[in-house]
């Protein structure tokens, strides 16, 4: 296995080896959990690293390029992941930041700030690079960012669903959303909630902010060990309450209707490309109901003319979150670039989760859409 270059000391209490993550789980507090979110954590890193290989070529060039099935395996070397994991990690950071009993607007903010810490990534500036996630060179990397996300974020990152900043439903609201529903403090509605306001800080159409929302709820219902079929049902539920919630409803029932009889060679055309939120949301919620396992989940996720990176990265999420770890294999994880940031994360998350859980669990919020 090549490990990944670790150019940066962890911070104490929280070491960032990935070997050493995996051994600590049993000590952690409860093993599914830590199963479950590890596994959406790593899973959506691997259909990032996997999808992006493709994300900007159509199927005929990626058939061109690796033969006739498409992109069937990994590559040898290290596993890069693009923006969609970058920001997923700074959705977990800015959790952490604000503490996982911490209300929805907190949380909200502190998310908001670590968007602004990705972003001040992406422009290379550096005044508190010792800091948290930006100690991680890999990080810095600039790999395809969203122009959504960076306009919003230059002018501070301030949406919200009252006050939109644009008319986006690009999928760069749902593509980072899945931590939210890793929080056990919040039932599925609050997830719901601060996965709506979090994405709206930045995409201002509801098809741009309700499927974070779907993807959150999903993620902290699974985690609890509902299926994914299930999951999805309960969140068509919670979507009925909000305002132009048509897209992504149908979107996903779509994704539900055709997984239930598939005929993946027709059904991802129709499902869309995925450049959107609700079409990003339905192809990752089809592949890992279709999929059987994560390498073909993955690659129903990945080969197609669309966004292949944020779709393979939402199939991998929900797949992980589902199925924990049992068909992840480590060789891969310890070649995945944030291999030391995602551990060093993860750490701190079972950690504080296990902290949560023996204090006092916070009073479920009933979920609001003012
Ligand atoms: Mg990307």
């Amino acid at each position: 296995m090549t490990q990944p270059t670790i150019t940066t000391p962890p911070t104490p209490g929280c070491p960032d080896d990935f070997e050493e993550l995996l051994a600590a789980i049993p000590s952690l507090g409860d093993d599914a959990f830590a199963e479950r979110a590890l596994g959406c954590l790593l899973g959506g890193a691997l259909g990032d690293a996997f999808g992006y290989l493709v994300e900007f070529d159509e199927l005929p060039r990626i058939r061109a390029r690796f033969g006739p099935d498409g992109l069937t395996e990994f590559p040898d070397g290290r596993l890069i992941v693009s923006d969609d994991t970058q920001m997923t990690l700074f959705t977990l950071e800015g959790l952490l930041e604000a503490g996982l009993a911490a209300p929805v607007a907190a949380k909200v903010q502190a998310i908001r700030r670590a968007y602004l810490d990705w972003y001040a990534t992406q422009r290379g500036s550096r005044p508190d690079r010792d800091q948290g996630l930006r100690r991680y060179p890999e990080l810095w990397a600039t790999r395809a960012p969203g122009n959504t996300c960076l306009g919003a974020l230059r002018a501070g990152g301030r949406g919200t669903v009252t006050q939109p900043v644009n008319d986006s439903k690009g999928c760069g609201g749902v593509m980072r959303a899945a931590p939210i529903g890793l929080v056990r403090a919040d039932d599925p509605e609050t997830c719901f909630r601060i996965a709506v306001d979090a994405a709206a800080l930045t995409h201002g159409h509801p098809s741009g902010y309700l499927p974070a929302g779907a993807m959150a709820a999903m993620v902290r219902l699974m985690i609890d060990g509902m299926p994914l079929a299930e999951a999805a049902n309960r969140t068509l539920a919670m979507l009925r309450g909000w305002p132009g919630h048509g897209e992504t409803s149908a979107a996903i029932s779509g994704a539900l209707k055709r997984a239930a009889a598939p005929r993946p060679d027709r059904d991802i055309a129709a499902l869309g490309e995925g450049w959107v939120g609700e079409e990003a949301l339905a192809v990752g919620l089809y592949s890992a109901l279709v999929g059987g396992d994560l390498m073909r989940t993955l690659v129903l996720a990945a080969n197609h003319d669309g966004d292949s990176d944020s779709t393979a990265s939402i199939a991998g999420q929900l797949y992980g979150a589902a199925r924990g770890l049992s068909d992840i294999p480590e060789r891969w994880c310890g070649r995945l670039d944030v291999a030391a940031p995602l551990a060093w994360l993860s750490r701190r998350l079972l950690a504080a989760q296990a902290g949560v859980i023996t204090r006092a669990p916070t009073p479920a919020t009933p979920a609001s859409h003012s």
